[in-house]
């Protein structure tokens, strides 16, 4: 059965560019990604939505708040928590002091070790609440896990007579090992610098795997526990990945604050006072490097997503080769 090493990684998209792009090199298995999350006992679905709001809610005021969200946001509506507490209407400013507490305040100081007003509201907005029934993760008309799996997929972008493989070798290394007139680095953005200005923060994660034995190890693929446990989720990856045997194996997962002396690096930290560092470094590789792009999640300090980590290749790639 495949696993992701790093992490549950399910490809979404609305791009055609850059989902076409990737059928150069993968075929999909069709797959929706489905999250419940343990609240007070209850597995429901995140984003949280009007289902959520059944669930958790008794009948009476889930009715009344469903009426509301349906007036003031309307149906299909996708609202970040953080505007849904400071609503101008006092029952859907009770409905997001909810959700903050039940869905999002103990993920968000478990998953990054801030509340979510001390990060980007990017952050949390990734996850809103949805004014439907609409039970998927993602919205995107895309989505889907690469057939034979993401390494495969790499493999074939890099079986190319002009790509030559260098594995187990250090930026620098390679940088000295191999003639360059310009250069894409992928690799964090402080860490190019040896840190000069100070370790721009990232955060890292740990997992523990476990091999189970039934039909379903638990209620999804994926369990966000926001006010349970240690684990932020869990992942049941014969859900995900498909299986052919009586096994499937589960991956909990815990955050911490990344040591780059020991820890791979996993999320950029998106709040104010990293930007600043972040763009101090940027202004540096103006200076210091101009034969230097940098891109990628590491090298832009930017929390992308995969399909936004591809769609950022293709516009380096258009700029060099209109
Ligand atoms: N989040 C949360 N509760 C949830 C799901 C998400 O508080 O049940 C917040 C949390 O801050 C998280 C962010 O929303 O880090 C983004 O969630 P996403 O699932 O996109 O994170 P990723 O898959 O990138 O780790």
């Amino acid at each position: 059965m495949r696993i992701h090493r790093y992490g549950p990684h399910i490809f979404h998209t609305q791009s055609n560019a850059v989902w076409e792009y990737l059928c150069r090199f993968t075929e999909w298995r069709p797959y929706t990604h489905r999250v419940l999350a343990e609240v007070e006992g209850r597995f429901v679905p995140v984003p949280f939505n009007l289902e959520s709001l059944s669930a958790l809610m008794p009948e009476r005021l889930a009715r009344r708040l469903e009426t509301k969200l349906l007036l003031h946001l309307g149906l299909g509506a996708r609202v970040p928590v953080l505007r849904l507490k400071e609503h101008a209407d006092a029952d859907l400013r009770f409905l997001g002091d909810y959700v903050y507490r039940n869905l999002f305040e103990g993920y968000t100081l478990k998953q990054w070790g801030e509340r979510p007003e001390a990060l980007d509201g990017s952050v949390t907005a990734r996850v809103p609440v949805v004014v439907s029934r609409d039970s998927r993760y993602f919205p995107d008309p895309y989505q889907g896990l690469p057939r034979d799996g993401y390494t495969a997929l790499a493999a074939r972008l890099l079986s190319h007579p002009n790509i030559r493989l260098l594995l187990k070798t250090g930026a620098r290394e390679a940088m000295e090992m191999v003639r360059w007139k310009r250069l894409i680095y992928t690799g964090a953005l402080d860490e190019y610098f040896d840190r000069r200005l100070g370790a721009l923060p990232y955060r890292s994660l740990r997992f523990e795997w476990r091999s189970e034995q039934g039909t379903e190890a638990q209620p999804a693929a994926q369990v966000n526990y926001p006010n349970s446990g240690g684990a932020t989720r869990s992942t049941d990856f014969g859900q995900l990945t498909g299986r052919s045997n009586p096994f499937t194996t589960v991956a909990w997962e815990y955050s911490k604050a990344c040591d780059p002396r020991v820890d791979e690096p996993y999320y950029p930290v998106p709040r104010d006072s990293s930007r600043e560092l972040a763009d101090a470094y940027r202004q540096l590789a103006r200076q210091e490097a101009p034969d230097v792009i940098f891109a990628g999640r590491l090298a832009d300090y930017r929390y992308y997503n995969m399909d936004q980590a591809v769609a950022r290749a293709l516009q380096v790639y258009e700029g060099l080769c209109p």
